[in-house]
């Protein structure tokens, strides 16, 4: 799923962070979806891109009165958004929830073949891939950034980005990353569907949060379901109860029947306080970048933190570099 929708709604971002810089944010967001759609069409990159809408659907933790509330705050910050009534959302998608909101700018795509296109297009320009070597530590000596690899090398270059999900290095962990866990199954292919699913990317305001959505190949993959515990993705009986929960979920609300899925995950991830990336350099270490805590929304913050980090390097500030603090 690629939204500029990210984890935490505009109007609660905006109590957090202040008005300004919240509306900055989401239009960032926006900005950034937008940026990678043309990005991968540009590069004629195949992996089933397809521009989708979102279906917000008011739940226990977001209810009428929040999404009316983040319908106006959207529509400040010139985000388009509409309010759907119960009575609309049970015409036009069968769904009976007390509202919902209902936006443009997403998309969907296979992730690995984006993620191998873009790195493809990358070793055309140049770029030297290497896999199966851990960097071990990190020095900024002089004008130059050392780093030193688990197969005893030495690299030294100009600048040193680390985009390593939620692992990191001793010497560049933050104290307000977290590591969280959650859940996702993907059902067989041709699973019998609404129509409108297909063009749509579902999330509901519930703690803890579900999505889903269709794939072209006609499977519905459902996720969410996450806890506090960064070891609870490890347990086997978990990801069995959690798999029974997502399907009755996703039954309850479009009613359809998953049955056995044909995958099933469970994995870590990093997040943050308030739901947003840090990305900047590391204190003490010139040369040095770090991208982490991207919690649900890893492609879109992913295409924002190559924006933001490649103006520093080029030496052109990003007018947003001060958006995403390391706190
Ligand atoms: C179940 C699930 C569903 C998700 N769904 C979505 C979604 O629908 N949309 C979305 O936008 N995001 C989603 N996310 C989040 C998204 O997957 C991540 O934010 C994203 O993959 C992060 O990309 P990355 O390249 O920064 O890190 P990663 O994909 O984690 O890659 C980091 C790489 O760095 C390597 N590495 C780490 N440390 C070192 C080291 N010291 N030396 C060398 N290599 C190292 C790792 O081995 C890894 O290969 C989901 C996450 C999960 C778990």
């Amino acid at each position: 799923m690629i939204q500029h929708e990210i984890d935490v709604p505009l109007c609660v971002l905006t109590t957090m962070i202040g008005k300004r810089d919240a509306a900055r944010v989401w239009q960032r967001s926006a900005q950034a979806v937008e940026r990678l759609i043309e990005l991968v069409n540009d590069l004629s990159i195949s992996c089933s891109l397809e521009r989708k809408r979102t279906l917000f659907l008011a739940g226990d933790q977001y209810g009428v009165r929040s999404l009316k509330k983040e319908v106006r705050a959207r529509h400040k910050a010139n985000i388009g958004a509409e309010l759907l009534t119960s009575q609309t959302l049970l015409k036009r998608h069968g769904i009976s929830r007390t509202a919902a909101i209902e936006s443009a700018i997403s998309a969907s795509a296979n992730p690995a073949q984006m993620t191998s296109g873009l790195l493809r297009h990358a070793a055309r320009m140049g770029a030297e891939i290497v896999s199966g070597v851990e960097v071990k530590d990190v020095r900024s000596i002089c004008d130059s950034v050392v780093v030193s690899t688990d197969a005893g090398a030495m690299i030294s270059a100009r600048h040193a980005i680390f985009c390593t999900g939620y692992e990191f290095l001793e010497s560049l962990a933050n104290k307000n990353h977290r590591v969280i866990s959650t859940w996702a199954l993907a059902s067989r292919p041709r699973l019998p569907r609404p129509d409108w699913l297909d063009d749509y990317l579902v999330w509901e305001g519930s703690d803890p949060y579900l999505y889903f959505r269709a794939t072209p190949d006609g499977r519905v993959i459902v996720g969410g379901e996450d806890e506090s515990d960064e070891q609870a993705y490890k347990s086997e009986a978990k990801i069995v109860a959690k798999t029974k929960t997502l399907i009755e979920k996703v039954a309850d609300i479009i009613g359809i029947e998953i049955g056995k899925p044909d995958f099933r995950w469970a994995a870590p991830f990093g997040t943050t306080p308030d739901g947003l990336p840090m990305i900047g350099s590391v204190p003490g270490m010139p040369g040095v970048f770090v991208t982490m805590g991207f919690g649900g929304n890893g492609i879109t913050f992913s295409q924002i933190a190559a924006e933001l980090v490649s103006s520093e390097i080029f030496d052109h500030r990003d007018p947003d570099w001060d958006l995403f603090p390391l706190h």
